[in-house]
């Protein structure tokens, strides 16, 4: 049994750690973040929030802000790479799943997420190295030497995350030779607009994602995947750079439109796309994972930091439903609603076939509603037994 305000500790504010600090505050806990960096830099990078997410960041109270920055696409659409022809469109009014559907740079995602997080719950420059527990409060070490104990301990620490390699065991992320380049630029750099949609553009073994990050329709961003030797060393960081010619030349071919963006894109960056297969388990005693610690992959269904944010919203709702109880038995519910559904969604990604063409269900990712999905039963998109057999 723990106290009815249990002490949570936090570590890295990424987009999970950042929303999952908003939602327990939300709720009452105790909260503190470990963040290793020294600062929050602005990133170059798009993201995608789909309605599944949209409806979290309702809930945190930063939707408004949001739509005041993000671009809405009209649709999700998905086109064969030179002829242009349209494999899927999906039309994303707002009904439709009861959220918008927006497109937004990563930063001022981050940046909304900080503004229902106060400073001073934050500590920088705290790299994890160390977790110690006996069943009582858990120690968390840090790198400077410093020490800070919890009752409950949150790993929200990436796909390369040291709290998962101190409850689960040390791996290494799977790297399948696929790299990102990707690129964020003003867009009046391009003789006329794009398609006002988030369009993907589907290659026989590449593809590239373009769409506008903001409302005015000032600012573009693409990501691509392209084969590349699986021995390239891979970036820790989001900075490495990539040679804009060799991006150019690896499109060649494409429809006008993609080019159009290519020749207009002043330099870009690259880094490894990695994954995980679905882990035996999220958590051990009271220390628990969440986001890319737990489920990373690949980038192709735009869901890693959506379903982090779900994630943030069950797990404080699972915490503040055990408020005075078990904090490892809310763990085990979290995980035991979670995993089918981020487990499915990883497969998805990695197979990258979604809205590809067939005719997918988009219901159950798009639907769910993690502040009201029933908490004792599987999370929407979980595979049923006679679907996976
Ligand atoms: P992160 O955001 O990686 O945050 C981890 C944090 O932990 C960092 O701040 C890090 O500094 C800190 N940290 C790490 N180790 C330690 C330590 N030892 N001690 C203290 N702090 C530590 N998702 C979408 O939903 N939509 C998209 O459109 C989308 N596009 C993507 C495009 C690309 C090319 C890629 C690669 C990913 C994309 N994603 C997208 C996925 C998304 O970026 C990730 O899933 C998401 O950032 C995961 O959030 P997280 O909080 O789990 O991890």
């Amino acid at each position: 049994m723990t106290s009815a305000n249990p002490s949570i500790a936090i570590v890295g504010a990424g987009m999970g750690g950042m929303a999952v600090a908003a939602t327990l505050l939300q709720a009452g806990f105790d909260v503190r973040v470990y963040e290793q960096a020294s600062h929050f830099g602005r990133i170059g990078a798009g993201i995608q929030m789909l309605p599944n997410s949209m409806k979290v960041l309702r809930g945190i109270g930063v939707e408004k802000r949001l739509r005041e920055v993000a671009f809405a696409p009209y649709s999700h659409l998905n086109r064969v790479w030179d002829t242009g022809e349209v494999k899927r469109e999906l039309p994303m009014p707002e009904d439709l799943y009861g959220a918008p559907f927006l497109c937004m740079h990563r930063a001022d995602l981050h940046d909304a997420l900080a503004s229902a997080v106060p400073m001073e719950r934050i500590e920088l420059n705290k790299k994890l190295v160390g977790l110690d527990q006996d069943g009582g409060p858990v120690t968390l070490r840090f790198a400077d030497g410093s020490t800070a104990t919890a009752d409950a301990v949150i790993g929200a620490d990436g796909v390369h995350s040291v709290v998962r390699s101190l409850i689960v065991g040390p791996d290494k992320p799977i790297h399948r030779g696929r790299i990102a380049y990707r690129a964020v630029f003003d867009a009046s750099l391009m003789p006329k607009a794009i398609t006002p949609s988030r369009t993907k553009w589907w290659g026989p073994d590449r593809h590239i994602v373009i769409y506008y990050t903001r409302a005015d329709r000032s600012e573009l961003y693409f990501v691509t995947s392209v084969p590349e030797a699986a021995d390239w060393v891979t970036p820790e960081s989001w900075s490495a750079k990539g040679d804009v010619r060799e991006l150019r030349a690896a499109y060649e071919g494409f429809h006008e439109e993609v080019r159009m963006v290519l020749e207009a894109c002043p330099d870009c960056h690259k880094w490894a796309i990695l994954e995980r297969d679905p882990l035996p388990s999220w958590s051990s005693g009271r220390v628990v994972l969440l986001g890319d610690a737990c489920h990373p992959m690949t980038p192709y269904m735009a869901q890693g930091a959506a379903t982090s944010i779900e994630d943030a919203a069950v797990l404080a709702r699972c915490l503040a439903e055990a408020r005075g109880g078990s904090v490892e038995g809310a763990f085990r519910r979290y995980e035991a609603h979670r995993k089918p559904r981020t487990s499915r969604i990883q497969a998805i990604s990695s197979a990258n076939t979604w809205m590809s063409g067939g005719n997918d269900d988009t219901s159950w990712l798009y639907g769910y509603d993690a502040w009201n999905a029933p908490l004792d039963e599987p999370a929407a998109g979980a595979i049923l037994p006679q679907a996976a057999a």
